[in-house]
């Protein structure tokens, strides 16, 4: 039985987030930046964020010039524009609350490596560059041709290369640490290995490992679980898709620097430290990989080795370190879902590939959410 003051001091919140990740992390301190006397907890299932956040490539990032034409194809020029212009506030949000040496965020430029298959998109470069110099005063893209060599990539697979000197790169592992410490410095409570089981009318059941099944009361509930909350929510749709990532032992001599996409974003690669970071094929096994239970497709690891050497170094004197994967969350298109569920609870999920741009834009458009309850 709970005492009077357990249920008072420890039960009793006016904001409850659910999730640790980047999205989480980032509505608590919103939270705390516009009503610092509140009492704010969140609330993760396990010991480490364990999603996307902690496992992604550490792209700082708003779309190649692929990407962005696959979606005007799909939802529009108007509302790819407003997602570049959301991710671009959101890595401008990211790097004031954290600062760039923090969290190693170096800008050293993104590449697009475009295949045979793919040559079309360079008649419309400057058609996009166009589209985007409503938020950026230079051209975004440009062709950079003449790397392809010196970057020892195999030019029978790789017909241009373009160049994006916006782009950067950043360590997922510093950024996510730093986000907590913030938090916490503000003032959040961080609940974690504890799993939320049902939320309704601001009560919000939690389970532990050893068998404590508590309620927790908040006035205003963010769901940031992404590729995990059906779980919370059947109603929001969104479909989870896993993403393999590994990194070699460092090279000597690594001929490029910078962040690299291939395969229009299926593929990822860049440097750190001497060594290369590369994920992605997850387009080879599609349903296979629309899951989210964590695991290591042997197929993609076969595939990333096959590219690795055959494409990005021409060469197998390279040495795989780890390998690990992550889920995501997908919907129809890539916009994400922020939205108000019901008077006490709003949701803010499905980030897709680019949610390190993207989650402290929505943890704030949460945060200002719930102190506006309808
Ligand atoms: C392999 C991979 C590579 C990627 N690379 C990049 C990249 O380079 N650049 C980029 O911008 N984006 C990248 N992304 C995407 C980006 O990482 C995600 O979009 C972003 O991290 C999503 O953040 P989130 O906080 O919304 O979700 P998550 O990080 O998934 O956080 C959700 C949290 O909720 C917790 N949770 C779930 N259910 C419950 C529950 N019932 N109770 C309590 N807690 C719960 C989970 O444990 C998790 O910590 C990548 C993703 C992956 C998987």
């Amino acid at each position: 039985m709970l005492s009077f003051w357990e249920k008072q001091s420890y039960l009793d919140y006016d904001y409850a987030v659910i999730g640790a990740g980047i999205t989480g992390l980032s509505t608590a301190i919103s939270l705390m930046e516009r009503s610092s006397q509140s009492k704010v907890v969140v609330i993760e299932r396990s010991v480490i964020p364990t999603g996307a956040s902690t496992k992604n490539a550490g792209f700082a990032c708003f779309g190649s010039l692929t990407e962005l034409l696959a979606d005007v194809e799909a939802m529009g020029e108007e509302a790819m524009l407003s997602l570049v212009e959301s991710r671009w506030q959101g890595l401008e949000l990211l790097r004031a609350r954290l600062g760039d040496r923090t969290i190693d965020l170096q800008v050293k430029g993104g590449y697009e490596l475009i295949s045979s298959h793919n040559v079309g998109c360079v008649g419309q470069l400057h058609h996009v560059n166009d589209l985007l110099s409503t938020y950026f005063n230079t051209p975004v893209f440009e062709l950079k041709d003449e790397l392809i060599h010196s970057f020892g990539f195999n030019i029978s697979q790789v017909s241009h290369l373009i160049y994006n000197q916006f782009e950067g790169q950043l360590d997922t592992g510093r950024m996510m640490r730093t986000l907590q410490a913030k938090a916490q410095e503000c003032g959040v409570e961080i609940i974690l290995n504890t799993k939320v089981e049902h939320i309704e009318n601001s009560r919000i059941q939690i389970s532990q490992e050893h068998g404590h099944n508590l309620e927790i009361k908040a006035d205003q509930v963010a769901i940031c679980t992404n590729a995990f909350t059906k779980a919370l929510m059947p109603q929001l749709e969104l479909n989870p898709g896993r993403g393999l990532v590994l990194v070699t032992k460092p090279l000597t001599d690594l001929p490029f620097e910078g962040t690299f996409h291939m395969n229009q974003g299926y593929d990822y690669f860049r440097d750190y430290y001497g060594r290369i970071i590369y994920g992605g094929c997850r387009d080879i096994v599609f349903e296979e990989e629309a899951t989210d239970q964590f695991g290591i497709n042997q197929k993609i690891l076969d595939q990333l080795q096959h590219r690795l050497k055959n494409i990005i170094l021409g060469h197998d004197r390279f040495e795989i370190d780890h390998v690990w994967s992550g889920i995501m969350a997908f919907g129809e298109d890539k916009r994400p879902v922020v939205k108000r569920i019901d008077q006490h609870t709003v949701a803010g999920v499905r980030l897709g590939g680019m949610g390190v741009a993207l989650g402290s834009l929505i943890g704030q458009q949460l945060a200002e959410m719930m102190l506006k309850p309808q």
